[in-house]
């Protein structure tokens, strides 16, 4: 029992199985013969031998899992030491006290492309430096590896420059003080390793997030920490730093023209020119789309900021030549100063944006510069929008209609429709305060249509041979369902399109003349008339007179009271309108004639037909059936 006890400790189990029937069966035969002592004995030793079996194998798996154990730790260390040996990108280096290379691995020497004999004993700053090591003025990591050096910190991952050859590498090094067996400062000993290419890839992933890529120009973002960072200045030493906001005039029409592709290189070429006008106290950026940027870090004199901006409109609207066009586009600039003009990046953003849709209200092409009205002015705007979206829904409009007279005989041809707004509980706004925000913001669309289906409806109460004129905005006559419109709005009503000329602005050849032209000739199409309203007062290029069907030009007010005046000029546009109008078989309308005498005179340069107050001012549908009730009593 004891042999077995201790030779089959490894299998704990079956001792004791083998311990337990052994035993027991001796206890067993000695009590049946009739010794209880030697039977006591033998139950004791096997108990003994039981606990000895148990105790013996525990330790047993114990030694065994602890050698296992080892066993699996030798194995990743050596996996861990093998990876290092075969990476190309780390190595381990050691210098002594006075910074010079010792004992130096071929992993080393190879990443310094060098033989370890060349590299032995020279000052490892040197080597990983170059010739500029010892220049205190080096780049701040250089800076900190020698401090660390001095101080004998341990350092990791510390990105350093190295120049190789004339080739940029970047590597990162750790290290840590070294010390000999009695306790002395050794020198350092550390590992590196090749990080160039993550260091690259890092930052082009910082360029993308910083730069525009169409412009190659800093983006919003980097702007805007520019602006923070002038800002922080200007407040720090009580001077002032500007945002200018740019805006390129006709882009948009360029870009709707000649196609993506030319709009993108326009882009590039006004990018370029405005870069090569910064200089140290100027920082450029695209805010996307055709908007760009200029942070202006210290501005002394706000006359000379205004300056700046002028000549920048001036700059960037010389023409481009892209592929074989040359495009002539232009630019307008809002500006804010801070901190006066707002204390925050949010602030001055949203104040030059301010400035900068002032510039664009007054036609472009012009510098402005904050201004705290415009902020109430903004949000008269924004409570404007906000009524105008409800006030269809509300039927808080109607239409007024001003009689068109024949220039001869002054008898009735027309009405010109004329919307009226008269917000609930508010005082009538006149349709120069709100058309164009209409017009921004494509309400004009909805609004354009109830006009059009209001006025068909109401002209059906008149003779037949009074006319209607309806004006459309080019937001309206370049929506793509217009004539749709125009259809519903005459099958509605009953009214015969011959009755219906619609008065459309030079505008609306400016964003696409292409596609207004073909809106234009699906309405003709219908049988109704175009006429060319405010000329003179826009663009004014007589080419379109040439190319399109208009059936009426409306000569705006001012020439015509111009000319009442003697204005010469007034005089000769009106006579060249009238000549070439006679000349391509179209009507001219003169409009805002007041007085007699302007009447007179209109009727001698040979205008077919007249509209003003003297002939009768904007009324309602109801006034015009009474009107005509009038005209019925009198005799022929
Ligand atoms: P417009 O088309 O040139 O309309 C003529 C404007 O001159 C009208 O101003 C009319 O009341 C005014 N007027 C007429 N005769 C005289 C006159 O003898 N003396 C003076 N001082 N003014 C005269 P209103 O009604 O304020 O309309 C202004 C502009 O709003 C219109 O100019 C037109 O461009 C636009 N508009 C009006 N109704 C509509 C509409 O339904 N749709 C669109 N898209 N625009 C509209
Ligand atoms: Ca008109
Ligand atoms: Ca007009």
């Amino acid at each position: 029992m004891a042999t077995s006890a201790a030779l089959m400790a490894v299998v704990p189990l079956a001792a004791v199985l083998f311990l337990a029937i052994v035993g027991g069966a001796s206890v067993a035969a000695m009590l049946l013969d009739g010794a209880p002592v030697p039977a006591g004995a033998i139950a004791v030793l096997t108990v003994i031998l039981g606990i000895n079996v148990l105790l013996r194998g525990e330790n047993f798996l114990r030694v065994r899992d602890a050698e296992a154990d080892r066993a699996e730790k030798d194995e990743v260390v050596s996996m861990l030491l093998g990876e290092f040996e075969e990476s190309e990108a780390d190595w381990l280096w050691q210098i002594d006290t006075a910074r010079r290379v010792c004992d130096p691995s071929m992993r080393f020497a190879g990443a310094l492309r060098a033989s370890p004999v060349d590299i032995e004993g020279e000052p490892f700053l040197r080597l990983i430096l170059g010739d500029d090591w010892q220049n205190q003025e080096a780049l701040p990591v250089h800076r900190q590896l020698a401090e660390k050096f001095t101080r004998r910190e341990s350092f990791s991952s510390l990105a350093v420059r190295v120049v190789l050859d004339g080739n940029v590498k970047w590597w990162e090094l750790s290290g840590m003080p070294a010390y000999d067996e009695q306790g002395n400062f050794a020198g350092f000993r550390g590992v590196g390793s090749d990080v160039t290419e993550q260091h690259e890839s890092n930052e082009k992933i910082a360029y993308l997030a910083r730069y525009d890529t169409l412009s190659g120009l800093p983006n919003r973002m980097m702007l805007t920490e520019a602006l923070a960072e002038a800002l922080r200045f200007a407040e720090k030493w009580r001077t002032q730093c500007a945002l200018m906001m740019i805006d390129l005039d006709r882009f948009k029409a360029v870009n709707d023209s000649l196609g993506h592709l030319v709009g993108d290189t326009l882009l590039a070429q006004v990018a370029k020119r405005l870069n090569d006008a910064m200089d140290d106290n100027t920082f450029c950026g695209r805010l996307g789309g055709d908007e760009f940027a200029v942070v202006v870090r210290d501005v002394s004199n706000p006359r000379l900021l205004a300056e700046r901006g002028e000549w920048l409109i001036e700059l960037l609207s010389e023409p481009y030549s892209v592929d074989e066009h040359t495009l002539h586009i232009g630019a307008s600039i809002g500006s804010a100063t801070g901190p006066a003009d707002g204390t925050t990046v949010e602030m001055l953003l949203r104040n030059a944006d301010l400035a900068l849709y002032r510039a664009k209200d007054e036609r472009g092409g012009v510098y402005r510069c904050y201004e705290p009205t415009l902020f109430a002015v903004a949000e008269e705007r924004r409570q404007l929008e906000t009524a105008l979206r409800a006030a269809l829904q509300r039927g808080e409009f109607h239409l007024q209609y001003q009689p068109i007279v024949d220039a001869r005989s002054e008898t009735l041809m027309s009405f010109e429709a004329l919307i009226r707004w008269h917000p609930e509980g508010g005082s009538p706004i006149p349709p120069d305060r709100f058309i164009r925000l209409a017009e921004e913001t494509r309400l004009i669309v909805p609004i354009g249509r109830w006009v059009m289906e209001r006025a068909c409806r109401d002209a059906t109460r008149w003779p037949t041979h009074v006319r209607l004129s309806v004006n459309v905005s080019a937001e309206q006559l370049l929506d793509p369902d217009f004539s749709g419109d125009v259809v519903r709005a005459l099958s509605a009503s009953g009214l015969d399109p011959s009755r219906l000329e619609i008065e459309v602005t030079e505008s609306v050849f400016l964003n696409d003349a292409d596609r207004a032209r073909r809106a234009m000739e699906e309405v003709i199409a219908l049988g109704c008339k175009v006429a060319l309203d405010d000329f003179g007062t826009g663009y004014s290029s007589l080419g379109y007179l040439r190319k399109l069907h208009f059936s009426n030009i409306k000569i705006d007010r001012s020439f015509v009271n111009g000319a009442a005046q003697g204005n010469i000029e007034s005089l000769a546009i009106i006579r060249a309108v009238v000549a070439m109008a006679e000349f391509l078989e179209m009507a001219t309308t003169a409009e805002g004639v007041e007085q007699a005498e302007e009447a007179d005179l209109i009727r001698d340069l040979g205008c077919t037909k007249m509209q003003g107050y003297l002939f009768g001012r904007p009324m309602n549908v109801s006034d015009t059936d009474s009107l005509f009730r009038m005209r019925d009593r009198e005799p022929a």
